[in-house]
């Protein structure tokens, strides 16, 4: 049988053409999230390819699965794609894991599952758990547009700057966050997007302690510095996106500082009309967001 198929040519991939590789979906903290397809497909596949080998037997051992484990993490994965292309060569069939929810979403496995492709292998997923995903699913913001960032960078002035970069996206913003980073992070995000932004502290999610607080920006900060529970564990940030507001315009969240403290001085109308004179933005755009505060 031939278990190649060409990856880079538009030859669609058929059923006969058996997978090489299955990249396949874990729990993110409840284990009845396993899907039956996933627990079939590792107790067929000739070896598990795992990001922790020691942290993926605890599920293997659950479904009473036991088979040769290789490890592929940020610091090895070039080194071990020979390796497992020669096993695909050879006929074995691999499934590769993260410790928890889908690879490659912030983890690793994106080399490897280009080096099969390019090497004319068959790579198919088992779909499952994903906490992004997950996240936006029980969020209560705007879920038909995303942007996915993944973990912000850890240094202050750096997450500074990608913040700043992402303040007039209009899509509902997607951050993994260490429990360590949290208060910081939601600093931060008060600090670029402004306090009155919606957000959605997901925690924890299919665990215990799950938790799903849908609040301000502001309020999201007090309620974590003033409970340290809200800090434990794992956790999604969601912000909403930047409102889009009359004639396609974003209100930058500098512009929207600086025009609302005018407002303290003058009359909302005026001070509106002064900075669209001076800035690329719009005099309504403007005019609505001291509207908005009022009814928050
Ligand atoms: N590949 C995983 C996925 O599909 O979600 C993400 C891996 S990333 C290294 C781990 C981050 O995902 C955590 O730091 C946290 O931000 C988020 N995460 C994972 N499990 C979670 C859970 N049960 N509840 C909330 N966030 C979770």
């Amino acid at each position: 049988m031939d278990y190649k198929t060409s990856s880079i040519s538009s030859q669609p991939v058929t059923a006969k053409v058996q997978v090489a590789l299955w990249v396949v979906a874990t729990p993110i903290g409840n284990l009845g999230d396993i899907s039956r397809r996933a627990a079939k497909v590792l107790a067929e596949v000739d070896c598990i390819v795992a990001e922790d080998t020691r942290h993926s037997r605890t599920l293997l051992t659950s479904l009473a699965i036991n088979k040769p484990m290789l490890s592929l993490h940020e610091h090895n994965e070039q080194q071990r794609i020979p390796q497992l292309l020669q096993k695909a060569a050879a006929g074995e069939v691999l499934a590769l894991l993260s410790d928890a929810g889908t690879p490659l979403i912030s983890d690793p496995g994106f080399k490897l599952v280009q080096a099969f492709h390019q090497a004319g292998w068959r790579v198919s997923p088992l779909p499952g758990p994903c906490a992004a995903i997950a996240a936006l699913s029980v969020a209560g913001l705007p879920s038909s547009r995303f942007h996915f960032e993944g973990f912000l960078p850890a240094r202050a002035k750096a997450r500074q700057q990608r913040l700043q970069a992402l303040s007039n996206c209009p899509d509902t913003l997607i951050f993994y966050e260490s429990p360590k980073r949290l208060q910081a992070s939601l600093q931060a995000m008060c600090d670029v997007f402004g306090e009155q932004r919606l957000a959605c502290q997901c925690r924890e999610l299919t665990k215990q302690f799950e938790t799903v607080n849908l609040r301000p920006l502001g309020e999201l900060l007090s309620l974590v510095s003033e409970d340290a529970d809200q800090q434990r564990g794992e956790q999604v940030l969601l912000v909403a996106g930047a409102p889009e507001v009359a004639e396609g315009k974003v209100v930058d969240a500098a512009v929207r500082e600086l025009y609302l403290e005018l407002c303290t001085q003058l009359p909302p109308a005026r001070a509106a009309a002064m900075l669209a004179r001076h800035l690329d933005v719009s005099r309504n755009a403007l005019y609505q967001l001291q509207l908005d505060q009022k009814k928050s």
